[in-house]
């Protein structure tokens, strides 16, 4: 998620700070970074062409005047965010109160480089953010003066904001959500979805979904997002892939989720919606302005702190990834089966692969075209990961090529995912712009099980040898490695 430095000049405000102090921020920061001295009488509000980054606050120096801070210009709603300086021992109370007073961050003397860049990066990232944060709060002020309330709803923001800005991991942002929308309403689940063209031109989701209390609220929670997503993209989704995110603590149990419960926005990013996200809770009907507007603000930032996760991730995953099925790529998984190895040769557990190739597949291509043949990749990618458990990986290792690495798993128990793979394709009946045909895999497996084979045995070649053997003996079949010499082969646990 990074934001572009601005050219300009970043000035930290420093109060109590000793001259030694100050000299280690410079020196860790450097030149871009300028020290300003607090003064008491409020003229540090002139430095209106360098932005104020934060104001440091030494514990040591200026505890006597900590209450003062409370009260003072420090808490003002435009002020930067406050990083006291641990300097001294400090009373656990003591502490309580002045984290209280609601400083972002805690330093401790001597500074830690790392942890000051870090600190510094951060604020510099979430700076646009507290500014739209702190210029909604004035407005929520302004419209009304319940203390109560206003200090909910600043709290809320406060939270959302920096936690969303914090994590780079769509589930991690949503989870947060649901937890940080908490103070403003009973939330029973916050989900999303996202959407975007594939190259093929096909609109594709992706769906985060809570796992509630079973499937009939998830599939309710599902149509209705992507009822949503059709609406706002103005298309329908070709296909859409879901994410359970796991139920948190202090879920309840929900028997029912009615249409008027759930609030559905956009999320934008750049004048184009890319999501929706989601907010369940019996209240949203009774949901008064303030609130409602402090969530829709509250989401243009949840929005664009899943924009850049999204991004993050794809970023991550185009180089280990496969374009056409999304499955990891040959250079993940080579590197996956080294790793495998070397635990099998650790623990000795059983450990299996399969490679299948899918049969005459260049009469689909020559038949449907190749549209039709990357239709059935994906098709096929999809089933693959359906079909497996979180702990196997599936990956796509060339053309027509798949594979299969399976942990904990013997060969009896391979040979028995791979003839449900081998049945699952078969009887599936593909259809490409209303042209059906049908497509059978061969699959060749060998696995390795504890003191049945020496250390050096190659795993992939036996494997690839099976299905060799799964080919010539009239394919759709599935082989086991090391069953050359029977009379007849692929039969050994049918
Ligand atoms: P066999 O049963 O012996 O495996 O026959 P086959 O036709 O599947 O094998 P062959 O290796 O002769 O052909 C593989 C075909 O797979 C040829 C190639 O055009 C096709 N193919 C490979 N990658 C892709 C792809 O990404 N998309 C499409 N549509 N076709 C692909
Ligand atoms: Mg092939
Ligand atoms: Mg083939």
């Amino acid at each position: 998620m990074l934001m572009s430095t601005p050219q300009s000049q970043f000035s930290i405000l420093s109060a109590g700070l000793s001259p030694r102090q100050e000299e280690d921020i410079q020196a860790i920061l450097g030149p871009d970074y300028s020290l300003e001295r607090y003064q008491p009488s409020g003229k540090n509000k002139s430095t209106n062409t360098r932005q104020r980054l934060m104001t440091l606050i030494s514990w040591k120096g200026v505890n006597a005047r900590i209450s003062a801070f409370q009260r003072g210009e420090f808490q003002e709603d435009d002020a930067p965010p406050r990083v006291l300086i641990l300097d001294s021992e400090v009373a656990q109370a003591d502490l309580e109160r002045v984290v209280d007073a609601g400083f972002a961050a805690v330093l401790r003397y001597p500074f830690e480089s790392e942890r000051v860049r870090e600190l510094v990066r951060d604020f510099q990232e979430s700076q646009g953010l507290y500014k739209d944060l702190f210029h909604m709060a004035r407005e929520i002020c302004l419209e009304r003066e319940i203390l109560s309330r206003q200090a909910d709803l600043l709290q809320f923001f406060n939270k959302i904001l920096t936690n969303a800005s914090f994590s780079l991991d769509s589930v991690e942002i949503l989870h947060q959500a649901y937890q940080d929308l908490q103070i403003l309403l009973p939330v029973k689940g916050v989900d999303a979805i996202f959407w975007q063209k594939s190259r093929e031109q096909q609109m594709e989701a992706e769906l985060f979904i809570h796992e509630y209390s079973g499937k009939v609220i998830q599939d309710k929670m599902i149509g209705f997002l992507l009822e949503n997503a059709a609406k706002y993209a103005d298309e329908s989704m070709d296909s859409y892939h879901v994410n359970f995110m796991s139920k948190m603590d202090g879920d309840e149990k929900l028997m029912e989720i009615r249409d008027e419960d759930v609030l559905v926005l956009p999320l934008r990013f750049g004048g184009k919606s890319f999501g929706c996200i989601s907010i369940a809770s019996e209240r949203i009907a009774r949901l008064g302005r303030d609130r409602l507007q402090t969530i829709l603000a509250a989401v243009n930032h949840l929005a664009l702190a899943l924009r850049n996760a999204l991004l993050y991730r794809e970023m991550r995953t185009r180089a280990d990834r496969d374009a056409l099925t999304r499955l990891p790529n040959r250079h993940f998984f080579d590197e996956r089966l080294v790793q495998e190895l070397k635990r099998h040769q650790r623990y000795r557990n059983p450990l299996s692969l399969m490679v299948m190739d899918l049969d005459h597949f260049k009469r689909i291509n020559d038949t449907f075209g190749h549209q039709a043949g990357d239709m059935v990749l994906r098709d096929v990618g999809r089933l693959l990961q359906d079909m497996l458990r979180s702990s196997d990986l599936a990956a796509r290792y060339g053309g027509e090529e798949f594979v299969l690495l399976l942990s904990h798993t013997t060969e009896e128990q391979a040979w028995v995912l791979a003839e449900r793979i081998r049945d699952a394709i078969a009887k599936r009946r593909f259809n490409f712009k209303g042209k059906f045909f049908r497509v059978t895999v061969s699959i060749g497996i060998a696995s390795l099980e504890t003191g049945l084979f020496g250390q050096n045995v190659d795993l992939f070649a036996e494997a690839d040898a099976a299905l060799y053997r799964a080919k010539a003996g009239g394919r759709n079949m599935v082989c086991l490695a090391g069953e050359e010499d029977d009379e007849e082969p692929c039969r050994k646990y049918a």
